[in-house]
């Protein structure tokens, strides 16, 4: 059987760095350089995967594995915490992108590994988007992440639409496109930060890792892509 070609129902986003933007230094590394010995990828571990009210939440969950945090690592966490909420920017076309798909009758989903500070600034950065969406996964909530294709099948199955129905858009090759090819998805590869994605770009072009359905170099040309109506 070829391809199929059922059209697209649904287009899932993920958040950061394809949606929205900053601070420049991500919160795990600002943890982990507040912290002793423990690895910036540790605190991810933890951070990225529960759901915490205040960060003293986050000291305590933190602490279990890790150790005691000295007062200056804990007022560290706070302040940390209060500037996530503000951080967040929108990536100029964002809102528009969505919405012009959602106005094609395109289901809406995000799907993002964040942490809860992160997320409320995302909700005051981006209202509009997440009001749009039809579904949202977060690692916080679901204690996954990616590329594991569990959080991607949950969102599939809150759209109710089949991997071959849906579309990821993400800019992180390993964590967002690839692990929706594996799963039948098709995937558009928003390439903001070339240098990042400078060996997996390279892996693409020599055939060593599979395309994605179609590359960009900004959001704000996702909704022209001719993936919405001839897929
Ligand atoms: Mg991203």
């Amino acid at each position: 059987m070829t391809h199929s070609n059922r059209g697209v129902k649904a287009a899932i986003f993920d958040i950061g760095a394809t949606l929205i933007t900053g601070p420049p230094v991500a919160p795990n590394k600002v943890i982990a350089g507040l912290m002793k010995d423990v690895t910036a990828a540790e605190v991810s571990s933890v951070i990225m995967t529960n759901e915490f009210c205040s960060p003293e939440e986050v000291c305590y969950a933190l602490e279990k594995p890790y150790g005691q945090m000295s007062q200056e690592c804990k007022n560290g966490v706070c302040e940390l915490w209060e500037a996530q909420a503000c951080a967040p920017v929108e990536i100029d076309g964002a809102t528009e992108t969505v919405l012009a798909l959602k106005a094609k009758g395109i289901r809406i989903g995000l799907l993002s590994d964040i942490w809860s500070p992160y997320y409320d600034g995302v909700c005051k950065a981006i209202p509009a988007i997440v009001e749009a969406a039809d579904a949202v996964v977060l690692s916080f909530r679901e204690g996954e992440r990616k590329p594991s294709h569990l959080n991607f099948i949950s969102a599939l199955t809150k759209l109710g639409v089949d991997a071959d129905e849906s579309v990821m858009i993400g800019d992180t090759y390993t964590h967002d496109i690839a692990p929706a090819l594996e799963l039948g998805m098709h995937a558009v590869w928003v390439v903001a930060r070339p240098d990042r994605e400078a060996e997996d770009i390279m892996k693409v072009i020599k055939r060593e890792a599979p395309p994605p359905t179609a590359s960009v170099a900004r959001i704000s040309e996702v909704a022209n892509l001719d993936i919405w109506t001839t897929v």
